[in-house]
């Protein structure tokens, strides 16, 4: 059997997807710049595909602007909007738990002379909103923060920072790195005061390679792609077809089916909690933040489930330590099993599987943040996997903590 529990590293792409891509990479094909009808047809598809996003958002589709993924969504939405707006002010703000696709664009904004304050996470991944407002400055020009963490699945205060942010200054742009969340909550930016979205197609059943960036058409943003002039001059390069095909396909099956889905992935998550409680039934005192797991005890392993429930967390990550022994022993020996997780995120490992700097930030002891996995769910994970993965625990964990003590 095998259990594909690393959903928020990448996903399959559904049949209806797969179709969708290769009937535009096959028949399709045309370039949407040319003026033929074949160009014609290929410019049918794009704009249907912004429309389908747009409605996703309830946005207008002038606003959909594709990109070559998130990575390229946070760069452009960051590096475009701090030299677009550079007059204004020079300060930033994110938050010290952000994918490396915003941490990075962020120091090389530093380099360029910009001022970023980065807001700490209380030991669950939350940002204070009281920090956000006092960082707000007069020079603040852009706000970015993620809508759920990719590690440990904690949904940020988005509303409530879009209000904060827009209160202090409506001119303040507001970026949201929505990788994680985009297809698995209702999203309106509009609503939430967000000028900028960042979502990937890989995360929710689409192409790996293609996501788009939402902007808002009052905000001043400088295009890095400068080329043929393609999406009204924004992004340059011969539109990604089949990938933006693949794409909408992908974000309105997620859409279509959003409750069902939300509910099939609370249960999973569930599950898998309750499972990881009972697997850890100890008769050893929990390990509390701040202090040193004891060795568990052989017969017993003591698991610490950092992910929260209830409606702060993501319904698909669950994220959790097991003390005594190291992720990537735990991670190999569980593939043995065909059971496949991440520790940390697999988008940002350069496979050696450093200890993460969300984890760092969270202030977890050094023993529980080398020992941490995490296991992510699509609304294709069935319980099967969840029941064949925590057998699979259950055998593994005190044959495992037994040589790492020797
Ligand atoms: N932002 C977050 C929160 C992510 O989880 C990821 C990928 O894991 C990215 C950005 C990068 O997305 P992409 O793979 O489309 O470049």
């Amino acid at each position: 059997m095998e259990a594909y529990l690393d959903n928020s590293a990448t996903t399959r792409c559904t049949e209806g997807v797969r179709d969708v891509v290769v009937r535009a990479m096959t028949e399709d094909y045309g370039n949407p710049s040319s003026q033929h009808g074949k160009g014609v047809e290929a410019e049918r598809i794009l704009r249907e595909a912004r429309e389908t996003l747009a409605a996703t958002l309830k946005v207008s589709e002038k606003e959909i602007y594709f990109t070559s993924g998130a990575t390229e969504s946070n760069n452009w939405a960051i590096i475009g909007a701090a030299m677009a707006n550079r007059r204004a002010g020079m300060h930033l703000i994110t938050t010290a738990i952000e994918h490396a696709a915003v941490l990075e664009p962020m120091a090389y904004l530093e380099k360029q002379g910009f001022r970023v304050t980065y807001l700490p996470v209380d030991a669950k991944g939350h940002i204070n909103l009281r920090d956000l407002e006092e960082a707000l400055c007069e020079e603040t020009i852009l706000v970015s923060i993620m809508y759920v963490n990719n590690e440990i699945g904690t949904i940020e205060p988005i509303a409530e920072a879009g209000k904060l942010i827009k209160a202090h200054n409506p001119r303040t742009l507001f970026h949201v790195d929505a990788v994680q969340a985009y297809g698995k909550l209702e999203i309106r930016p509009k609503k939430l005061g967000v000028d900028l979205l960042s979502v990937s197609a890989h995360k929710i059943h689409g192409p790996k390679g293609v996501g788009f960036l939402y902007v808002n058409e009052k905000t001043k943003l400088q295009p890095m792609m400068l080329g043929g002039g393609q999406q009204k001059g924004m992004r340059s390069g011969t539109d990604n077809v089949p990938g933006a095909a693949g794409l909408a396909e992908a974000a309105r099956e997620a859409y279509t089916q959003l409750g069902q889905s939300t509910e099939q992935l609370l249960k999973l998550k569930k599950r898998m909690i309750d499972g990881l409680k009972t697997l850890s039934k100890s008769d050893a005192e929990p390990v509390k933040r701040g202090e040193t797991a004891g060795k568990p005890d052989a017969q017993k392993p003591c698991i610490v489930i950092h992910s929260e429930e209830g409606d702060k967390s993501a319904p698909h990550i669950v994220s959790a330590a097991f003390p005594g022994v190291r992720s990537e022993v735990l991670l190999h020996a569980l593939e043995e099993r065909g059971i496949y997780v991440s520790a940390g995120s697999a988008c940002t490992t350069n496979k050696k599987v450093p200890v993460s700097g969300v984890l760092k930030e969270l202030h977890l002891p050094k023993e529980l943040a080398e020992s941490t996995l995490r296991f992510s769910f699509s609304r294709f994970t069935t319980e099967e996997e969840i029941d064949y993965c925590l057998e699979a625990l259950c055998e593994l964990l005190p044959v495992l903590a037994r040589y790492a003590r020797h």
